[in-house]
C-alpha cells in the first residue's frame, strides 16, 4: 500500500549501502545541495556517505522522521545531470542498489568521503617585503636573493622552479619559513599530463572497405550505432584511429572500450603514438590516485580521449563526440559480480544519450549483436579481406578419435610443426588450461583429487608442486602418497599447458618456446617482454591459453595449433557453441598475419558436429545464422529475455528454500509469458564451501521482463532470509549456468 505523501522540500540521496532505493533527507541548515554532490547522511545510528541526485517536493517519509544531511564532501558537484541519468538509467535497468552502483562507478578514493585530490603543486610565496626584513637578513645574502625573487613572484614558485633559477636552495628556504619570512602554499593548478605525445606515426591509406566505414559513420549525424564487422586483421583498428581523429578534430572527446588492456599493451601503445589529443587509460591495475587522476582529467574536459576497460563507460565525458567498442562480444566487457552490468549495452545507451555514433567492433560478433544488425537497429559495416595484402588461414581439421596422442599432441600435428619450424616459422599452440594437469588420481584405488569447498577437482601444478582449485583458489602441497590407501602410484590425467610445455621441450629440445597463461606472466610487465620477444620472431613456439586470443599480432606465426575445443560443442550453457566459434576464430586470426600464409590445425574427437563443421566451411557469418535459427527455433536469447536470481549459503537447501520463496511471490505478479525456470542447485552446485542455487526468468520482451522485476524487487528485498544468504540479480545474463 502507497504511504501518503508529505509536502515538504527534500534531497533524494543514493547512499552507498545495500538498500535498493533512494533516501530522502532535509538539506543541511546552510541551504540546499546540487545534484552530483556527496554528502555524509545520518544512516541509523552510522554515518554514511551518499551522492544527492536530485530534490523533490514531497515525501513519504512522514515529516518527524526526516533527518538533515549531516556534512556536504564537495564544493561544487563531482557529476553533472546528465551523468547523474545515466547512471540512474543504469541501475534502474539492472535492478541494482542505487547507492552501491554509483558509488562503484566513481575511483575509489571518491567512494569514500575524502576530498578530491588537490592537483596543485606546493611550493612557496613570500610573507613579508624584503625592506622589512633587510635588518633581519643582513648577514644572509642567499636568503635575501630568495626572498626578493619570492617576492617579485606573487604567485609563487615551485621547489623546481626555485631550483631551476638558483640552484639548490632548501637549506635557506627553510631558514626562511622558520623566520615567517616566506610561506609554504599550493600554488594554480598544474596543467594534466596525459600520456605525453611521441613523434606520431603518419596512418596508412585506408583501403576502399575502410574508406567506405568511416564514410557511413561520419555521413550520420547524432546517434547511430554501427556494427564494424571485420576479419581479424582487417584494420578496424585503422577506422577506429580514422574516426578518432575526425572527432577529436570536431572538438569532442572520444570514449574507447576494450575487455582487458593488460592483455593488449599493444594496442594502448598504437593509440598513443596515433592519437593528436590528450589521452587517458582506465583500468583496474592503476594505483588510486592515478586513477582518480586519469577519471578527473576525463571529467573537466582536459583529456580528450580515454581509453578503458568496462567500468570506464561511467566515466564522466562532458564533450562525448564517439563511442568504440572493441572486441564487443567479449565477456570481459560483463560484469559478473556485484552491480552485474554490459558495457557494450550500456556504452551503446550512453551514446544514445549523448546522441553521438557508437561503434561495435569484432571479427566474430556477438549472436546478439548481429540479431541487432539484421533488425536494422545497427548497421553493419564489413571488413572482409586482410589488410595489406594477408592471406586467409587455412582451417584443418585432425579427426583425433582413435589417434594416440603425445601428450594431447596428434602425429598430424605434430608433423606440421616439423615442417614449419624447419622452414623458420613460428608455431603458436593453443590450450585453454592452465597447470600441469586436470586431476591428480590413485592408480591403486581409485582415489581423485577433490576441492573440499567446491564441486571441482583439484589441478596439478607442478611447477610448484603444489594442487589448486582454480575456482576458490584452495591450494595444497602436492602429495606424495594417497591420501586414502597410501598407494605411492599417483598419476595426473588429461594435460594443461604446464605438461604440454614439458613434451615440447623434450621433443623440441634446445628451441626457444615461451608458455604464455595466468601462472607464467604473474610478474607485472611479463605479459608484455614475453609478447614483445614473441612478435620479434624470438620464440619459435608459443604455448598458451586464451590469454593468447585475444588481438595480439604475431606475424612470424605461420601455424596455430587448437589442442582442444571439444568441451564448447556440448556444453551445458547454450551459449558454449557461440563461444567455442568465437574463440576458433579469433586464435586462427593469429596465424600468418604478415606476408606468409598460415595455417590453422584443429584438433577435435566431433569433426562432423554440423555447427562446427558450418564454421571451417563457410566462416562465421554462416554459422552465426545457423545458430541464431538454433536460438530462435528454442525461444532462446536474443529472441527471448532473461534475468537470473542466485541465491548461495553455507547451509544445505537454504538458497533452494529462499529462490522457493521468491517464486512463490513472484507468480502472481507475472502473466503466463512470463516462464520460470527453476529454482534448481547451480551447475557447480557448492563452490567456496557455499551451496548456490539459481532461478531463471524468462520473457518474449524486455519491456515485461522489466516490468516483472520492477514489481518483484521490493518484494523480494522485503522477504525474511537467513543472515548467512547471499542472492543476486543479474539481468540479461551472459552465464545461464
Ligand atoms: P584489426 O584491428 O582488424 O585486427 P588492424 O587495424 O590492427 O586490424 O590492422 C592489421 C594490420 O594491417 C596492421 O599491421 C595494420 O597496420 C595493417 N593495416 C591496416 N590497415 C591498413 C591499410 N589500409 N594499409 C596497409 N596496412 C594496413
Ligand atoms: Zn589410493
Ligand atoms: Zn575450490
Amino acid at each position: 500500500m502507497p504511504s501518503p505523501s508529505h509536502a515538504v522540500s527534500v534531497l533524494r540521496v543514493a547512499v552507498a549501502a545495500p538498500l535498493g532505493e533512494l533516501l530522502d533527507y532535509l538539506p543541511p541548515p546552510g541551504g540546499t545541495v546540487p545534484p552530483g554532490t556527496r554528502v555524509l547522511v545520518p544512516l541509523g545510528r552510522a554515518r554514511r556517505v551518499g551522492m544527492v541526485v536530485s530534490a523533490a517536493l514531497e515525501t513519504t517519509v512522514p515529516t518527524e522522521r526526516l533527518k538533515p544531511i549531516a556534512a556536504v564532501i564537495d564544493p561544487a558537484p563531482l557529476l553533472t545531470q546528465a551523468d547523474l541519468d545515466f547512471l540512474l538509467w543504469a541501475t534502474d535497468y539492472y535492478r541494482a542498489d542505487p547507492g552501491e552502483a554509483l558509488f562503484g562507478a566513481l575511483p575509489v578514493r571518491l567512494r569514500q568521503a575524502r576530498a578530491l585530490l588537490d592537483e596543485r603543486p606546493l611550493g612557496w610565496r613570500a610573507a613579508a617585503d624584503v625592506a622589512t626584513a633587510a635588518d633581519a637578513l643582513h648577514r644572509a645574502p642567499r636568503q635575501r636573493e630568495l626572498l626578493a625573487l619570492l617576492a617579485a613572484t606573487p604567485q609563487g614558485l615551485t621547489d623546481a622552479e626555485l631550483h631551476a633559477r638558483v640552484g639548490n636552495c632548501d637549506g635557506p628556504l627553510r631558514a626562511l619559513a622558520a623566520r615567517g619570512l616566506i610561506a609554504r602554499c599550493r600554488l594554480h593548478a598544474a596543467p594534466l599530463d596525459p600520456v605525453p605525445a611521441p613523434a606520431r606515426d603518419a596512418p596508412p591509406p585506408l583501403n576502399e572497405h575502410q574508406a567506405a566505414a568511416v564514410a557511413a559513420v561520419a555521413a550520420g549525424t547524432g546517434f547511430g550505432c554501427f556494427l564494424l564487422d571485420g576479419v581479424t586483421g582487417s584494420g578496424k583498428t585503422e577506422v577506429y584511429l580514422a574516426l578518432i581523429e575526425r572527432a577529436l578534430a570536431a572538438g569532442r572527446q572520444v570514449l574507447v572500450l576494450v575487455p582487458e588492456i593488460g592483455l593488449t599493451p599493444q594496442l594502448q601503445a598504437r593509440f598513443a603514438r596515433r592519437v593528436p589529443a590528450a589521452m587517458v587509460v582506465l583500468h583496474s591495475a592503476l594505483a588510486d590516485t592515478e586513477r582518480e587522476r586519469a577519471w578527473r582529467a576525463a571529467a573537466t574536459g582536459a583529456a580528450r580521449l580515454l581509453l578503458g576497460t568496462r567500468s570506464a563507460v561511467f566515466t564522466p565525458l562532458p564533450e562525448l563526440g564517439l563511442v568504440i567498442v572493441d572486441e564487443e562480444h567479449d565477456l570481459s566487457l560483463k560484469q559478473q559480480e556485484g552491480f552485474r552490468y554490459s558495457a557494450r549495452d550500456l556504452a551503446v545507451r550512453r551514446a544514445q544519450q549523448a546522441r553521438c555514433p557508437i561503434v561495435l567492433g569484432s571479427a566474430t560478433p556477438a549472436l546478439e549483436t548481429l540479431h541487432n544488425a539484421r533488425l536494422g537497429r545497427y548497421r553493419q559495416l564489413c571488413l572482409p579481406e586482410r589488410a595489406g595484402g594477408a592471406a586467409d588461414p587455412d582451417i584443418l581439421v585432425a579427426d583425433i578419435r582413435a589417434q594416440p596422442l603425445e601428450t594431447g599432441l596428434s602425429h598430424a600435428l605434430l608433423t606440421r610443426m616439423d615442417q614449419v619450424l624447419d622452414a623458420g616459422n613460428q608455431v603458436l599452440l593453443f590450450l585453454n588450461r592452465r597447470g600441469f594437469s586436470p586431476v591428480l588420481t590413485c592408480h591403486d584405488c581409485g582415489w581423485i583429487s577433490e576441492c573440499t569447498r567446491c564441486d571441482a577437482r583439484l589441478t596439478v601444478h607442478r611447477g610448484r608442486a603444489r594442487l589448486v582449485c582454480h575456482h576458490c583458489g584452495l591450494e595444497q602441497a602436492q602429495p606424495v602418497q594417497c591420501p586414502d590407501c597410501g598407494s605411492p602410484d599417483l598419476r595426473p590425467l588429461g594435460q594443461g599447458t604446464e605438461r604440454v610445455e614439458d613434451t615440447l621441450r623434450q621433443r623440441f629440445p634446445g628451441l626457444p618456446l615461451a608458455r604464455i597463461d595466468r601462472d607464467s606472466t604473474r610478474r607485472r610487465g611479463e605479459l608484455e617482454r614475453l609478447l614483445a620477444c614473441a612478435q620479434r620472431g624470438e620464440h619459435r613456439i608459443l604455448l598458451g591459453t586464451q590469454m593468447l586470443a585475444k588481438g595480439h599480432h604475431l606475424p612470424g606465426v605461420t601455424l596455430v595449433g587448437i589442442l582442444d575445443l571439444d568441451h564448447g560443442l556440448y556444453g551445458s550453457d547454450f551459449r558454449a557453441t557461440e563461444r567455442m566459434a568465437q574463440l576458433l576464430i579469433q586464435v586462427a586470426g593469429r596465424a600468418g598475419r604478415a606476408e606468409r600464409a598460415g595455417t590453422v590445425l584443429l584438433q577435435t574427437r566431433h569433426p562432423r558436429h554440423p555447427l562446427l563443421a558450418l564454421l571451417l566451411r563457410e566462416g562465421y557469418g554462416a554459422f552465426a545464422t545457423a545458430a541464431l535459427r538454433e536460438r530462435l527455433e528454442a525461444g532462446l536469447p536474443p529472441f527471448s529475455h532473461q534475468a537470473m536470481l542466485r541465491a548461495d549459503s553455507p547451509e544445505e537447501q537454504a538458497a533452494l528454500d529462499f529462490l522457493t520463496e521468491v517464486l512463490a511471490a513472484a507468480r502472481p505478479l507475472a502473466p503466463p509469458e512470463l516462464e520460470f525456470w527453476g529454482p534448481a542447485p547451480a551447475q557447480m552446485e557448492r563452490r567456496a564451501g557455499r551451496i548456490r542455487a539459481q532461478l531463471l526468468l524468462q520473457a518474449p520482451s524486455r519491456a515485461l521482463l522489466q516490468r516483472v522485476l520492477a514489481l518483484l524487487l521490493p518484494r523480494l528485498r522485503a522477504l525474511r532470509r537467513p543472515t548467512q544468504l547471499r542472492w543476486s540479480i543479474d539481468v540479461d545474463p551472459q552465464e545461464s549456468l
